[in-house]
């Protein structure tokens, strides 16, 4: 029987094969192998039928070495401490790979989103700050969206330190709306910079972009954006997306062999992620199978879903036209499945590197709500095209000289990194 995933074990497997060819002391590999402080509490709701009912929370602080903890609060039904801590961890590596100046944490509730109402959703989120005030802040820990949460609730969520802070303080928290304490191109950000760092590898093996077919698996945040500037930045065609269909709870591949057009898609998709499926087909999609869009004819592959997507076993499904493989979700590849991707040479850009644009421009956000004035759409993307490509070639570069893959490579950066601003505050 195949084991059960675990993020986390995986988590710390990475870190430990890097840890070795680093040589790391036995102190500093566990101080980093796990988070610093875990939050585990309970959040009372009033349900609109009168009733209280209650969930499971958590926030999860891994370092805060190079800055305050930085990462988003994920709700989903099937959310585990495990999961949480792995996120945790990745948030760590992922702002020093970009070389921002945070720390990596993150936050969830067990919970199904698209089974609340709008008034409980706010109650709920509410009720994770109440639990968390005196331990998230400008300066301290600063939550984000991921899976399952979005700008409204993170307006609603500023809204609430605010109050029990009894100050406006829109920096507690990133990815907040427009309008609301937000930066312009925030919403784009991560798929936009998945997009970046393909457009980096393309250059560096040589291919042209405009030629390239993608398959994405996703059709939340990440997917989305990727899809769209997929075509716009590369001028490449997108194949086919995957999405979570939570009216027929399953997911489905759509695809279309010519004028894919994820701009049409994501006008006919719900705020939960759900396609309007009769819309769709009278356009020409296809509906398949959840799983088929891994092994489509397509030369780059983004994973922009959840954990543990491609394992030992689908893996040898993935066609041999495929040579780049942009993780836009977090973990989406099994230690198993990695080992099967470098055997046949495909070009993997690994997840805290190729999704940094959203923490990235998380951070450009909390420094216009520091500065309290706003950039433009174009000025911020440009900021986050600036660092997302120098921390691609700092990867490359360490992965060359290193003769290491690139994920090893981004771990050896991004350990360094913070190793380095422990020493410096004399934590080791
Ligand atoms: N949840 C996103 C991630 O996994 C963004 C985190 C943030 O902006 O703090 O990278």
């Amino acid at each position: 029987m195949a084991a059960i995933f675990n993020p986390f074990q995986m988590a710390q497997q990475q870190f430990d094969r890097v840890a070795d060819m680093l040589q790391l002391d036995e102190s500093v590999r566990e101080y980093l192998r796990w988070p610093q402080k875990e939050f585990h509490f309970r959040i009372p709701v009033r349900m609109d039928n009168g009733s209280v009912r209650l969930f499971q929370g958590f926030r999860i602080q891994h370092n805060n070495a190079r800055g305050p903890y930085k990462g988003g609060v994920r709700f989903h039904p099937s959310e585990t401490v495990d999961g949480i801590r792995a996120l945790a961890t990745w948030m760590t590596w992922k702002c020093a790979v970009a070389d921002i100046p945070l720390g990596g944490a993150k936050g969830g509730v067990v919970v199904d989103p698209a089974a609340l109402s709008n008034g409980e959703k706010e109650r709920l989120v509410r009720g994770w700050v109440q639990q968390m005030r005196k331990n998230i802040g400008p300066r301290q820990d600063v939550p984000a969206p991921d899976v399952g949460t979005n700008a409204q609730m993170m307006a609603w969520m500023m809204d609430e330190f605010s109050l029990l802070n009894g100050e406006y303080t829109p920096g507690v928290i990133t990815g907040k709306p427009v309008g609301g304490g937000g930066s312009l191109g925030r919403t784009e950000a991560t798929g936009y910079g998945v997009v970046y760092t393909t457009r980096e590898a393309m250059r560096h093996l040589g291919i042209d972009g405009s030629k390239t077919r993608a398959a994405i698996q996703g059709f939340g945040n990440v997917a989305q954006y990727a899809a769209v500037a997929y075509k716009q930045i590369l001028g490449g065609e997108v194949l086919c997306v995957s999405y979570w269909d939570y009216n027929d709870k399953r997911a489905y591949t759509i695809s279309k062999e010519r004028d894919f057009d994820p701009a049409f898609l994501l006008s006919i998709t719900d705020q939960y992620g759900s396609v309007n499926k009769q819309k769709a087909q009278s356009a020409g999609y296809v509906f398949e199978d959840g799983g088929a869009w891994l092994s489509k004819d397509a030369d780059v592959l983004i994973p922009a879903a959840m954990e543990g997507q491609i394992d030992a076993v689908n893996a040898k499904t993935i066609s041999s036209r495929v040579k780049i493989i942009a993780e836009g979700a977090n973990g989406p590849t099994t230690t198993e499945a990695d080992e099967i991707i470098k055997a046949r040479g495909i070009f993997l850009i690994p997840d805290f590197l190729c999704n940094s644009g959203g923490v990235t421009v998380s951070y450009l956000e909390s420094v216009q709500n520091d500065m309290n004035y706003y950039w433009t759409k174009d000025e911020v993307l440009q900021k986050e095209d600036q660092i997302l490509t120098e921390a691609f070639r700092t990867v490359l570069e360490v992965s060359l000289n290193e003769k290491v893959d690139l994920r090893d490579g981004a771990y050896m950066v991004a350990i360094s990194r913070v190793i380095k601003a422990m020493q410096l505050r004399g934590w080791i």
